[in-house]
């Protein structure tokens, strides 16, 4: 059941991704069907909300496929923060969402943004185009591999993401795998406040730059001082033996 006879009717018009999805709910009620959604977050604010409304309607997993992010260290205690959140929200709503992490490649990143030449594009340009297409392209792959219903993207909660981009490119991807894109724009009827009140709930770290090293050399990021804290944090969380 995928959402493109829903998008087609409403041809002419800026879509609202946020009413496909409600409708693309609605007939999963109407057949009492429970899809398996691989859902990619690449930290866990974006995943608070977006859980909290999904696992009424669905099974999820969040697919943590971030090679973009630097350093290494940073990378890991996001991918720390993201699976805690999952156990904690999933201890406080008996819920069953699981987790997956992905391979760490971030040499494939950086060569791929520098032979295509976008390392020095601003946030929001062509380099966050093409870095929502690998990612999301990862997710589609996996989720086609492992059998799920849909694959979808937490990151339409964020205001400072382009969710219009974000579900054009899921939809073009949705083209070549064998599994369907699940439209969203969870920022839409209060989900971006919901998910500020809930990374204050679950006490969750929220990260000062959005990933890559790009952006954050040109955000002025201290990246020796992220680096320090994000060991801090990790070693702080392996109990000595
Ligand atoms: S868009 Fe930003 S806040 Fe949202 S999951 Fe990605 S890094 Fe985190
Ligand atoms: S700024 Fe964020 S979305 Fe854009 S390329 Fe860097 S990590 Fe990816």
């Amino acid at each position: 059941m995928d959402s493109l006879n829903i998008i087609n009717n409403l041809k002419n018009q800026t879509i609202n991704y946020d009413s496909v999805l409600l409708k693309l709910i609605k007939k999963w009620e109407d057949e009492s069907f429970r899809p398996k959604i691989l859902l990619h977050s690449c930290c866990a604010p974006c995943s608070t909300y977006t859980l909290e409304f999904l696992t009424d309607y669905a099974d999820v997993t969040i697919y943590f496929a971030n090679s973009n992010i630097y350093p290494k260290s940073e990378y890991e205690r996001r991918a720390i923060v993201q699976k805690e959140f999952v156990e904690q929200f999933n201890r406080k709503n008996d819920k069953h969402v699981e987790f997956i992490e992905a391979k760490y490649e971030p040499n494939v990143f950086i060569q791929t943004m520098t032979k295509k030449g976008l390392a020095n594009e601003p946030e929001g340009g062509a380099r966050c185009e093409s870095c929502f297409q690998m990612r999301l392209d990862l997710v589609a792959e996996e989720a086609h591999n492992r059998g799920f219903d849909y694959f979808g993207s937490a990151l339409t909660i964020s205001p400072k993401k382009d969710a219009q981009l974000i579900n054009s490119i899921g939809l073009d991807i949705q083209k070549i795998y064998d599994v369907s894109y699940l439209p969203s724009d969870f920022k839409k009827r209060g989900g971006y406040q919901r998910s500020i009140t809930m990374c204050k709930d679950y006490d969750i770290y929220r990260q000062c730059y959005c990933g890559c090293v790009f952006a954050a050399t040109k955000q002025g990021i201290d990246l020796k001082a992220i680096n320090k804290e994000a060991k801090d944090y990790i070693n702080n969380k392996t109990p000595l033996s």
